[in-house]
């Protein structure tokens, strides 16, 4: 077995405005440091685009049809105060997507044992009909929807450690009963969502806020007092990660104090629930990250975990 990676040059074509923090520099830099020697044994692949169909697992058609026309012909096209399309956003989202899926297909078809995707434009905001906070679709909840409804799974666990809340992520998956959705994240903090109260239509949703300046020990006693004890219990088939890096000390969006270490040992963490429950089946996806040095630090720490795991 070993862990597979997938972007796509596509990804690299969703253009923001200038000092946007959601910028190509971001994928960029976390090619590059997969460049290192200790990353030669990574398989990487091209997917291609997801077929637009997909998109219906999560988005009305006259969802995707408003995104799809609001994309320029050149220049860059706001959608909201953070949210912005360009010419190349439509094939970019659906290589974003296409890379998703096709980590999430291969991992189930037992071709690795767990993938990486690296993409942007990142998908967690987006909720059914709205985009929001740099996002057009819900890239991981949509890779949730087909492992349940095309491959057949009974349970499908989405964990989301992005500083922020995976506010589109839990409307996608709020009246899933199949689905598990577990978002740590700072709060108060945009998009000021995600309390604990809000636990979804059957419970399958679980909310941990955390103060601003909270740091490794707070993140880790949520995740192991708290959310590992409900994973555990909900026996996942499959495990997706929203891999946000913004929880990062060095992040500029936000205030939480999270160090390298602590993305290792959550990657860790994640893999030793799936080898009890999921046969080690783990799909992880780019959310957010802003600091280039810090995302690009930690997401190749991440990968390297699943490596190590998947070895
Ligand atoms: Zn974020």
């Amino acid at each position: 077995m070993s862990t597979l990676f997938y972007t796509d040059p596509a990804c690299l074509n969703h253009l923001t405005p200038e000092g946007h923090p959601e910028r190509v520099d971001r994928l960029r830099a976390v090619l590059a440091a997969l460049e290192a020697p200790a990353f030669a044994a990574l398989d990487r692949r091209h997917a291609g685009p997801a077929d637009p169909a997909e998109l219906l697992r999560c988005h009305p058609q006259s969802y995707i049809d408003r995104i799809r026309q609001a994309i320029p012909s050149e220049g860059i096209a706001p959608l909201d105060a953070d949210t912005h399309v360009s010419p190349g956003s439509w094939d970019a989202a659906l290589a974003a997507l296409g890379a998703t899926l096709a980590a999430t297909d291969a991992v189930l078809m037992g071709e690795a044992q767990n993938a990486f995707a690296g993409i942007r434009p990142p998908g967690h905001h987006a909720e059914r009909a709205t985009p929001m906070g740099f996002c057009l679709f819900g890239t991981v909840a949509i890779a949730a929807k087909r492992a349940l409804d095309h491959h057949g799974l009974a349970r499908v666990a989405v964990l989301d450690f992005d500083v922020h809340h995976g506010n589109g992520t839990q409307d996608l998956l709020w009246d899933e009963p199949r689905a598990l959705f577990i978002s740590s994240h700072q709060s108060p903090l945009w998009p000021g969502t995600g309390a604990a109260h809000e636990t979804g239509t059957s419970g399958n949703i679980l909310n941990m806020p955390l103060a601003p300046g909270s740091g490794s020990k707070e993140f880790r006693a949520a995740w192991e007092d708290i959310a590992f004890p409900q994973l555990e219990a909900f026996k996942p088939e499959l495990i997706l990660i929203s891999a946000g890096f913004d929880a990062h000390a060095d992040d500029p969006l936000a205030n939480l104090n999270l160090q390298t270490e602590d993305f290792i040992w959550i990657t860790e963490r994640i893999c030793d629930i799936a080898d009890a429950h999921a046969q080690g089946r783990v799909v992880s996806a780019l959310e957010g990250g802003y600091d280039l040095a810090a995302l690009a630090q930690s997401t190749a720490a991440h990968i390297k975990t699943l490596m190590e795991r998947g070895a």
